[in-house]
C-alpha cells in the first residue's frame, strides 16, 4: 500500500546537540507521547491525531508546515507512533521516537492515516487541524467518535516542565532588556503608532528572538480598545501610549505590556496607571498553588472595582503561555481550576477609557511550590518617554 520509503528510527537517549536551533529543550519527547498514551487508555481513546498546531511540536518536536499537504502523528494507545509526512518534507524531520513514514505525491495521505487508525471507536484530533482533512478523514473512518485532542494534551501542557519554565523564562528576560531601552532609544512624539510597533518588533528580534509576534501600539484614545491595530495616527506629547509585544524565543513565546507617556503625565493619567499597578501586584500575590484561576481574576478585579472603574476593566486578567501565546490554564471568572506548580500565565489587568485613553500592565509569571514565580521583572511604574 505505501509506495513511499518507510524509514524507522529510534531516537538515542540523549537530544542532538546539532538540532535545529528554534528547538528548546532538552526535552523528553518520548515521555510526553508515554503519558499521553497513558492518559488516553485511561479516558478510552484509541488514538491521538496530530497536524499543524503546537500539540505536534510538543510531543515530537516537529512543527508541521501550514500546507495543502498532510502532515499527521497518529499516536495509538499502545506501541510507536508514525508520522506521516509528504516525501519533499521528509528531510526537514528530525529523527525522533516514532516511525516516519513519507508519502508521495500521488499517494492519498488521508487513506494512509485511516489505515493506521483502523478498527478504532474513538479519536482524539489536534484543535488546529484543517477541517478539510478532518472531513477527509470522517468520510473514510465513519463509525468513529471525533473528540478535540486538547481535551487531553492541556492536562500535560499547562503543567510545565522546569526547562520549559526556564524557556519562558529566558523569553521574558529578552521583551524585559527591550523594555529597558524603551525609553532611551525609542521616540514617540511625532511618530505613527506602527513606527513605533516597528522598533519594538526590531528590538524584539535583536534581543534573541526568533521572531516578533505581534506588537501593539495603541495611543491615546486608541489605547481604549486592547486589541488596537497600530496605524496611522500619529502620537502626540501628554499622551499614554499601550505597548503590547511579544515573540516566539526558543518556541517559546513571550508576552509583555506597559504603558508610557509621552512627556508629562496628568494627575489623573497617574491615578489610573496607579490603579492598574495595584491590580497587577494584587493579581501577582493572589498566585499560589492550590489557588483557582479565578481568584487571581477576582484579586487583580477587585482592585479595579473598588476604584470605581470596574465596567471598564473588559477582559478576563491573565491566559496561559507556552508554545502558544495564549493557552490553557485561562485567569478568567468561572475557572475553578486550580493552580499547580509549573502553571504559566500572564497577569494583565486593564482600564480602557472609551474616546480618552486606555492602561494595561502585563507580566508573565509562573506558580511555583513558594508562590509566583515572576518571569519579567521590569518596573511597573508609569515612564516618560519622549
Ligand atoms: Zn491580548
Ligand atoms: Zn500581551
Ligand atoms: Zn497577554
Amino acid at each position: 500500500m505505501i509506495r513511499s520509503t518507510v524509514v524507522s528510527w529510534l531516537s538515542s537517549s540523549s537530544e542532538s546537540s546539532t538540532a535545529s536551533s528554534l528547538v528548546a529543550g532538552p526535552f523528553d519527547y518520548p515521555g510526553r507521547v508515554r503519558r499521553l498514551q497513558a492518559l488516553m487508555s485511561e479516558m478510552g481513546f484509541g488514538a491521538t491525531l496530530l497536524s499543524v498546531g503546537s500539540d505536534l511540536p510538543y510531543f515530537t518536536g516537529y512543527e508541521a508546515m501550514p500546507t495543502e499537504r498532510l502532515t499527521m502523528l497518529v499516536v495509538r494507545a499502545i506501541g510507536e507512533p508514525i508520522m506521516f509526512v509528504p516525501r519533499l518534507e521528509g528531510p526537514r524531520v528530525e529523527p525522533g521516537e516514532f516511525e516516519l513514514r513519507v508519502w508521495g505525491e500521488s499517494e492519498d495521505p488521508i487513506a494512509l492515516v485511516a489505515k493506521a487508525a483502523s478498527s478504532l471507536e474513538r479519536i482524539l484530533i489536534g484543535d488546529h487541524t484543517w477541517s478539510g482533512f478532518l472531513l477527509g478523514l470522517q468520510t473514510a473512518l465513519p463509525d468513529v467518535s471525533w473528540t478535540s485532542a486538547s481535551s487531553v494534551t492541556t492536562q500535560l501542557r499547562m503543567r510545565k516542565e522546569p526547562g520549559e519554565i526556564e524557556a519562558l523564562r529566558a523569553a521574558a528576560h529578552a521583551v524585559d532588556r527591550v523594555l529597558a531601552r524603551v525609553p532611551l532609544e525609542v521616540a514617540f512624539a511625532g511618530r505613527t503608532e506602527s513606527d513605533v510597533s516597528k522598533d519594538l518588533q526590531r528590538m524584539t528580534v535583536e534581543e534573541g528572538h526568533e521572531v516578533a509576534a505581534f506588537a501593539i501600539v495603541a495611543s491615546g484614545p486608541n489605547g481604549a480598545s486592547p486589541h488596537h491595530e497600530p496605524g496611522h495616527r500619529t502620537i502626540e506629547m501628554g499622551d499614554l501610549v499601550v505597548c503590547d509585544f511579544g515573540g516566539r524565543y526558543q518556541r517559546y513565546f513571550s508576552d509583555v505590556t506597559r504603558t508610557f507617556v509621552v512627556g508629562e503625565s496628568t494627575l489623573e493619567q497617574r491615578e489610573i496607571h496607579a490603579v492598574v499597578a495595584a491590580a497587577n501586584e494584587a493579581g501577582r500575590a493572589a498566585v499560589a498553588p492550590g489557588v483557582p484561576c479565578q481568584e487571581v481574576d477576582r484579586a487583580a478585579r477587585s482592585v479595579i472595582e473598588d476604584a470605581g472603574f470596574g465596567e471598564w476593566f473588559i477582559h478576563r486578567t491573565g491566559h496561559g503561555i507556552g508554545l502558544e501565546t495564549h493557552e490553557h490554564p485561562y485567569l478568567v471568572e468561572g475557572n475553578d481550576l486550580p493552580l499547580e506548580p509549573g502553571m504559566t500565565f500572564s497577569i494583565e489587568p486593564g482600564i480602557y477609557l472609551s474616546g480618552r485613553f486606555g492602561v494595561r500592565i502585563e507580566d508573565i509569571a509562573a506558580c511555583s511550590e513558594a508562590g509566583i514565580d515572576a518571569l519579567n521583572q521590569t518596573d511597573r511604574s508609569l515612564i516618560s518617554v519622549q
